[in-house]
């Protein structure tokens, strides 16, 4: 399975997966031009795209999704909730190319194996993923979330690839411009992780066997990729575990694809 992270952060995220000829976008948040530019740069057309996975309706995760489905035919697949409610953004879809999904119900779509996870955001029912291959090497894509409870834990373990949230440093965030009622929000429960709560759960996720962590989703305001991967690697270190041998570790940018990564 291969996987390239597009663009990420709240100006606009978009991932992309391939496995043989199964091809897929989770999310485009950007303008349909931007991301047929994004994936011409890792030399892939979009005509040869199947689908996009939706996580949920915020604008930096559907911008482009109404425009490429109709453009380029692409299935758009999402849960129920999600679609009524990005459908005033994405305007019409054709029907013929909109599939339900049912959160914490896994589906094989082609050759990959989805298992869509329920997050905890203020959308009105966000989506995580994990997709596995039938060499069972799993991709885990969790952003947008201000809480990870026990089912996610257990479903995103034991991956190839952590796609994970480190939304903001929370002194940058308390001591930066946002109104409290912002800070408040982004902070709760139904906000985004913070460097500090994605290192804690790596310390539990990752297990020496050269995962890769991609960092993702980073505040322009409230963050830094430096500080986000020095707080990732400093506490992984404390427990020994060691960045380059035990894991590889990168931060996915805005508008830059990442590196591809064959798992
Ligand atoms: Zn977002
Ligand atoms: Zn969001």
């Amino acid at each position: 399975m291969k996987f390239c992270s597009l663009s990420s952060g709240s100006s606009g995220n978009c991932e992309y997966i391939e496995h043989n000829d199964t091809k897929i976008l989770v999310d485009a948040g950007l303008s349909g031009k931007k991301v047929e530019s994004l994936l011409d740069s890792i030399d892939v057309d979009i005509k040869t795209i199947d689908a996009i996975f939706v996580t949920h309706e915020h604008l930096d995760h559907i911008k482009g999704v109404g425009i490429l489905a109709r453009r380029h035919n692409l299935k758009v697949f999402a849960n129920q909730q999600t679609f009524n409610r990005m459908l005033p953004k994405t305007k019409e879809i054709n029907s013929e190319n909109v599939f339900f999904f049912e959160n914490d119900k896994s589906f094989k779509f082609k050759d990959i194996y989805v298992e869509p996870l329920s997050t905890f955001h203020d959308c009105v029912k966000g989506t995580g993923f994990t997709f596995t291959d039938d060499n069972n090497k799993k991709v885990s894509l969790l952003t947008d979330t201000g809480f990870v409870d026990l089912n996610i834990m257990e479903k995103i373990s034991n991956s190839d690839l952590y796609f994970l949230e480190t939304n903001h440093d929370e002194d940058m965030l308390l001591q930066g411009s946002y109104p409290w009622s912002l800070k408040q929000r982004i902070l709760s429960n139904r906000g985004h992780l913070s460097n500090v709560s994605a290192s804690n759960l790596l310390n539990q996720l990752v297990t020496r066997k050269k995962e890769i962590v991609m960092l993702a989703h980073l505040s322009q305001d409230n963050n830094l990729p430096s500080l986000a991967a020095r707080t990732v690697r400093e506490s992984l270190l404390n427990k020994n575990i060691n960045e380059g041998t035990d894991y590889i570790l990168e931060v996915a940018q805005r508008e830059i694809a990442s590196e591809i990564y064959t798992l």
